[in-house]
């Protein structure tokens, strides 16, 4: 077998084996196989895409490519939830908390920023103190007394993901579907919990861009959980305009907790909760009406707000101490209308050149940098009235991009539903 051998049957739309598959992963983890043979593989898989059995056949190679971690010592259902990635996504850090509350066990590991979109362990490294590494004792630990801990994903967890992902980033070939169907479940199903609820964004600030490539992602992320025993639930969420008003760490951490005390923006609440339902109807074996009910009271009565704080408090957080940054600006509407469209993607990649994100591993992120919107898609402006406020430390942002991510006119005529549909 040889890789130039692969690259080409790829690039003429041809399947590759398990066995080809097994070679190309085994060689690129051991040096043997150079990036550029890699780059040109993974270009051909973005060009001409793999079937269901091809993508199945990766995802189980770059399983085995790393260790599994043992929960079997945490009692009780284990329910794992994971995001594809959106602008403004503080979702996670509701979400944990508030099933846990209900007596679902969620031991979960997360990733940083990817390019545009935020990540949790980004958004609680803003938190003073608060530790995104525990030992696999003191996390079974935790999970088994709170219910809830969340860390940052270990060296060991599916290397091969991690190499290829590095290469992805770099190369042009993140947006693929079956590549990322086979990195999100390969990690996923690595993880060790029970059962697995997705939500896959779909908009121009997500990585999908529209609803036919959100429905073959979940269907093939479904099928896959399947095989691997995993019952899995997909939930199409909408990621055009940012979720919320907040985008950057500790303005997102700060929204969190506006949520989990009953108040916060509508649109956050509403896909926590959807989210919320199916997990804590799978963790228990209850119906997804009883489980909505019980969401929604965790929520109300303040029980979801207690465990985050015991979750912050257990993994040395000082939630007081959060900041954020020094100087903030007012953004002004240069007329008056109905926003129709907030670019999430353009926000998202403002707010990271502002020091929300990473352009190397070495960067530095700015915690407490950010925007949060003062209006959201449907909502009246008049001219000169506030459209976000702006929160700048170190690095500057030129004020009229920020202003040209809003499209105002005098109808709305773009309207999306926030829930699309749920696959399992
Ligand atoms: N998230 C992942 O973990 N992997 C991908 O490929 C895309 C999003």
């Amino acid at each position: 077998m040889n890789m130039v051998d692969i690259i080409n049957k790829k690039r003429k739309n041809e399947v590759l084996t398990e066995e080809e598959l097994q070679f190309m992963i085994d060689g690129y983890l051991k040096g043997d196989i150079p990036d550029y043979q890699v780059s040109s593989l993974l270009m051909a898989i973005c060009l001409n895409g793999m079937n269901y059995q091809e993508t199945t056949d990766l995802t189980g190679v770059m399983l085995k490519s790393g260790n599994k971690i043992d929960l079997s010592k945490i009692k009780g259902i284990k329910v794992d939830k994971h995001s594809t990635g959106g602008v403004g996504d503080k979702v996670t850090l509701i979400l944990g908390p508030l099933v846990a509350s209900c007596g679902v066990k969620v031991a979960k590991m997360s990733g940083r920023a990817l390019g545009h979109t935020g990540g949790t362990i980004d958004k609680l490294e803003s938190i003073p103190g608060f530790k995104v590494e525990l030992k696999q004792e003191q996390f079974i630990d935790q999970v088994n007394k709170i219910g809830f801990a969340l860390v940052s994903q270990s060296k060991n967890l599916v290397p091969a993901d991690k190499k290829l992902y590095a290469l992805r980033d770099v190369t042009g070939t993140v947006e693929s579907i079956p590549l990322i169907a086979s990195s999100i479940m390969s990690k996923k199903c690595a993880s060790g919990a029970d059962k697995i609820v997705i939500d896959v964004k779909v908009g121009e600030g997500a990585l999908v861009k529209n609803l036919e490539d959100a429905r073959l992602l979940a269907s093939y992320m479904v099928n896959i959980g399947k095989e691997h025993g995993k019952e899995t639930i997909c939930v199409l969420t909408r990621m055009s305009e940012p979720l919320g008003f907040s985008i950057g760490n500790a303005l997102e951490v700060m929204e969190a907790m506006d949520v989990l005390q009953d108040k916060g923006p509508e649109d956050v609440k509403k896909v926590t909760i959807e989210l919320g339902k199916h997990m804590v109807s799978m963790g228990l074996g209850i119906s997804i009406s009883e489980a909505e009910k019980m969401v929604k009271e965790h929520l109300k009565d303040g029980s979801a707000y207690q465990t985050f704080l015991k979750f912050v408090k257990a993994q040395g957080g000082d939630i007081e101490k959060i900041k954020v940054a020094p100087k903030v600006f007012s953004i002004k509407s240069s007329r008056s209308g109905i926003v129709n469209h907030i670019d999430a993607y353009q926000l998202g990649r403002l707010a990271h050149q502002m020091g929300s994100g990473r352009d190397t591993i070495e960067d530095e992120i700015d915690y407490g940098v950010g925007i949060v919107l003062s209006k959201k898609v449907g909502d009246f402006v008049l001219e000169n009235e506030e459209l976000m406020k702006v929160y700048i430390n170190k690095k500057d942002v030129k004020l009229n991009d920020l202003v040209n991510c809003f499209s105002i006119e005098n109808d709305l005529t773009n309207e999306t539903p926030l829930i699309y549909e749920v696959i399992k």
